[in-house]
């Protein structure tokens, strides 16, 4: 799906000397680049505080941890504490939740943006005897993890409203959207911290793990700083459980090198998606993903597409992919199994309702091959494969009839 190495040539100089600089200084543990990128990320974000980490998965650990160490004065949270989140995104969101002690109360998403259900989320909240209680009386919920997925941003008004109201927190999973905005503002800058991931794959990405917390909230960032050396201000004397979480120093170099073009390269993805929309839109059995720019008047949610996704109808998607495959065209599906049907949550999660939309969304979701660098044959390439794949009617073959 994925051409690393383009941008590696495109931005070679940069990176190269931003690694040699660090063969000189030899500071491999939280050398100078790792708070240089700390003070840039906090600055494009809007936040006061950035903390690096280990992955964008221990980040979001590390932010949970640290409410837990804030709110309860506990290290862990309890399984009775019930944290809202949606059952459709990559596993560590899920996961992260259970290792911070919680436990997942899965939302349903909107079909159309894949994102958690502002008004579902109000209802598991707002409850009397017209509206029953989906949770056990000994259960509580105490925050929210919303998901920018794909890179769109949530209706964070309304998740920030709902929590306000009911003293939640709020953890925002930038993971697929560094960039993103909503109604003008980044994401990450929204919650009371949010969860960055620079995964070789995400927008902006390193040249192995790393991750890094966002938060405006003095306490919060000193509890994170702690937690990723071995949970102390002094790791020969510590008071908390803590990691071995820190982001290193080469990783931060590559990332501060890559982050100049974070604009750029975002805004490229955005253009190609409206391209794949343009070219895509007569394409019957697919619907295209909502195209919302970078939100410029300051309006409404953003949307970075660091994936460009459509839902390709009843039972054709696993088709379509089979047979853009034949053709050399990779895509992928972001994602197969919904956090509530994996082994790892079984016994270990809360539902307000079945998950139907998240359910049917993993069935026909497919993600098209979307980067900065793609270059215009490309691009054409996949949309002419499935125009024709459509025009030729073999889309509305069925499965497992003689194709692929
Ligand atoms: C990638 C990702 C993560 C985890 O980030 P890592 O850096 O791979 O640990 C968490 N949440 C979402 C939604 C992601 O896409």
């Amino acid at each position: 799906m994925l051409d690393l190495r383009a941008e590696y040539e495109y931005m070679k100089a940069d990176i190269d000397s931003a690694i040699a600089r660090c063969l000189e200084h030899q500071k491999w543990i939280l050398g100078p680049e790792v708070a240089e990128l700390e003070s840039q990320v906090a600055k494009y974000v809007g936040v006061e505080h950035c903390i690096g980490a280990s992955s964008g998965t221990e980040a979001l650990v590390l932010a949970l941890r640290a409410l837990a160490i804030q709110r309860k004065g506990e290290e862990y949270f309890d399984r009775s504490d019930l944290i809202i989140t949606t059952p459709f995104t990559f596993t560590a969101t899920g996961d992260a939740i259970l290792r911070a002690g919680a436990t997942p109360l899965f939302v349903d998403v909107d079909p159309t943006t894949y994102n958690i259900d502002p008004v579902l989320i109000r209802s598991c909240l707002e409850f009397g005897s017209h509206n029953p209680s989906p949770i056990a009386p000994r259960l509580k919920i105490v925050g929210i993890i919303p998901v920018h997925l794909y890179g769109r941003a949530c209706e964070m008004d309304h998740i920030l409203g709902v929590a306000q109201q009911n003293g939640l927190f709020v953890v925002e999973d930038v993971a697929q959207a560094f960039g993103g905005t909503f109604e003008g503002r980044k994401l990450g800058s929204l919650g009371n911290a949010g969860a960055f991931s620079f995964f070789p794959s995400k927008n902006l990405g390193g040249f192995g793990d790393a991750g890094m917390v966002s938060t405006n909230d003095d306490e919060l960032a000193h509890i994170v700083r702690m937690l990723i050396k071995h949970g102390g201000k002094d790791k020969y004397n510590v008071d908390h459980i803590g990691y071995n979480a820190r982001m290193d120093t080469i990783q931060a170099a590559i990332l501060l090198a890559k982050l100049k073009y974070i604009d750029d390269f975002n805004y490229r993805r955005i253009r190609i998606a409206s391209l794949y929309s343009e070219g895509l839109k007569d394409v019957t059995d697919i619907t295209l993903p909502l195209q919302a720019g970078p939100a410029k008047d300051g309006e409404g949610s953003g949307h970075v597409f660091h994936q460009y996704t459509v839902r390709v109808n009843a039972g054709k998607r696993d088709l379509l992919q089979r047979q853009l495959k034949s053709k050399g065209i990779d895509s992928m599906v972001y994602y197969p199994v919904p956090l509530h049907k994996m082994k790892v949550f079984q016994g270990r999660y809360a539902l307000a309702g079945v998950p139907e939309t998240a359910e049917s969304s993993a069935t026909e979701v497919l993600s098209l091959p979307i980067e900065p660098l793609m270059r215009k044959d490309q691009y054409e390439r996949v949309i002419d494969a499935i125009v024709e794949l459509a025009s030729n009617r073999r889309l509305s073959g069925h499965e497992g009839k003689g194709d692929g």
